[in-house]
Order: structure tokens, then sequence, then C-alpha cells
């Protein structure tokens, strides 16, 4: 049984492998990236055109990865990541959705606001001739920074000045109720940011319940456990496809050990009950799935495999 003290603090956890050295490589990388930039991965789903861009990545510890591990399944999970030393760079995938006249971004990355990996899809959106203007919807799945902390260019303007945001009706409660969710110690460090970027955004804020229609065809799923109000995206339509965000957030743990507990859930039963479910649909009605955390651009299946998945990417 967890505790929430017993949760590691996202921010000093997220932060540590370069904290402890590796901040002038993280920073070259990222100089290096913004004359690299990556195209985006184009695939379509029924009438829906999808471009999946790249916000570079974040580094996480195998404590977070994987808390229920040994040390031995540790370090294989984090081998099988391409890691070392007990972390594993973990990419950001994010889906631009054209649908007729609207031009949807589901999460925003991490702006300035993470680790200096990441924070890139601004420049990746501008190299494929993108205008962050024209985006006409923002859905966010959920408040942690390395998805809404790109709603807010570093002066403080709105990225995407001109698109209504969507955020799960929960989610927004969860953040910027009357009493902030300090009884989660594992997540405090995460309460003036989520505030910051909901909070500019409370006068555009649509507010999503499960089953809600974005535009025909694009529906909201309540997949909470991650975050209270976590939401993920069902398209209809052609092959179909589940937008999973952080419901799902590991391409080794979550799809072989559904049962194990992932560091930043903010419930960890009902991040598993949900991971569970999501994953048990995906894979008897074969539904392409498109994870935040996946191994790029992020498109996959689940396998059944006895009583637990295995991750098939897709390309
Ligand atoms: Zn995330």
């Amino acid at each position: 049984m967890v505790h929430p003290t017993d949760r590691p603090e996202p921010f000093a956890i997220a932060r540590r492998p370069f904290l402890a050295g590796a901040a002038a490589l993280a920073t070259g990388l990222l100089a290096a990236g913004r004359t690299l930039a990556a195209p985006p991965h184009r695939f379509g789903c029924g009438g829906f055109q999808i471009d999946v861009f790249s916000d570079g990545f974040i580094t996480l510890p195998d404590e977070v990865i994987a808390p229920d591990a040994s040390p031995a399944e540790r370090a294989d999970i984090i081998r099988r990541l391409g890691g070392r030393q007990g972390a594993a760079d973990i990419p950001v995938n994010i889906p631009l959705i054209r649908a007729g006249e609207a031009l949807i971004l589901v999460d925003t990355g991490s702006g300035n606001t993470f680790q200096p990996s990441a924070g890139r899809l601004w420049d990746n959106l501008l190299a494929a001739g993108v205008d962050p203007a024209a985006i006409t919807h923002v859905v966010l799945t959920h408040a942690h920074p390395d998805h809404a902390g790109g709603v807010l260019r570093p002066g403080g303007t709105l990225s995407f000045p001109n698109a209504t945001h969507h955020v799960a009706a929960a989610e927004w409660d969860f953040w910027m109720g009357r009493e902030p969710p300090a009884h989660h110690p594992g997540l405090r460090g995460l309460v003036p940011g989520a505030r910051r970027d909901l909070g500019a955004l409370a006068e555009r804020l649509v507010r999503m319940r499960d089953g809600d229609e974005l535009v025909s065809g694009l529906r909201v799923l309540a997949t909470p456990g991650h975050t209270p109000g976590h939401i993920s995206l069902e398209l209809m339509g052609g092959d179909g496809l589940l937008i999973t965000g952080d419901a799902i957030t590991n391409v080794v743990a979550s799809f072989e050990h559904p049962g194990w507990r992932f560091g930043f859930d903010t419930d960890q039963d009902q991040g598993i009950a949900t991971r569970t479910r999501l994953i048990e649909r995906a894979a008897a009605e074969k539904l392409r799935m498109l994870g935040y955390h996946w191994t790029s651009p992020g498109l996959a299946v689940a396998e059944r495999h006895g009583a637990a998945y295995r991750h098939v990417a897709l390309t």
C-alpha cells in the first residue's frame, strides 16, 4: 500500500540527473537542436490529419518509472530505454490534429519551465511552417509542467493567442480550487506552475467532461489517476486512435507490468486501474494509440502477452 508521503518530489527527482553534472551537456544538445529542427511525423486517421511534433526529451530516474521493480528489473528497464546509471531520456510527442478548418494541439510541451532538454515544440512548429497563431484549439491532457508549461512564452504572453484552451473540469478544480492540493506532498512543487499556466487561461478556458466532443469525431475520455482530471482523446473513423497522454506513461513498465505504480501518478491505485482498462481495450479492439512519452513518434498498438501486454511501435 502506498502512502502519499512515500512519494518522490517530482521536481527534485526529475531535475537531479542534470543537476548532477549533465547541465552543460543538456544545454549543448538544446543548442544543437535549435539548428536541427525535428520535422513532424505525419499520418492520417479517417478525416483527420495528424502531425506529431517533438518537444525534445525529459530525463526520468528509475524510481519514478518503476518504483515497484526490483533493482535488477529496474536496471533492465533502463537499459531497454537506452538509459544508464538509473535514468533514461524519455521522448515527448505532441500531436497537432487538422480537422477541416480546426487545428488542434494536444498539450504544449514544457516551454522553459522544466528540463532544458525539452521545450522544443515552438521551434519545431515554426520550422515546419506552422504559425502558432493559426492554432484554433489547445487541449491539455493535464496540468503537469511537461504538458502545460508551453502555454505561455518565456515573456508571459500566450503561445497560441487565437486558440480556445480546453482542460477537464476536474483538473481545473484540483489545481485551482480553494484548497490547493497540498495533501499530495510528492506533487507540492508542481502547484505554482499549474496555477500559473491554468490561471493565465482562465478567461478562455473551456472545461471538458467525459464524452464531450471537441469537434465531430474527436471525443474526450476521462482517464483519471495520473492527475484527478487527466483526459485522453479518442479519434473516430479510419483505423481509430487513442491519444493517451500520461495515462500509459512508459513503453516497458506500463505495458509489461500494468499493475505497477508510476511515481508521478497522483492517485497510484486509480492510475493502475485506468491504465489497465485503457490498454485492455486497445489490445482487444486492436486500436492504435499515441503516447506522449513513448518511443517517437509515439504510435503503437498493445499486444496481449499472458497477463500483461507488449508495446509494439508503429511507424
Ligand atoms: Zn508527462
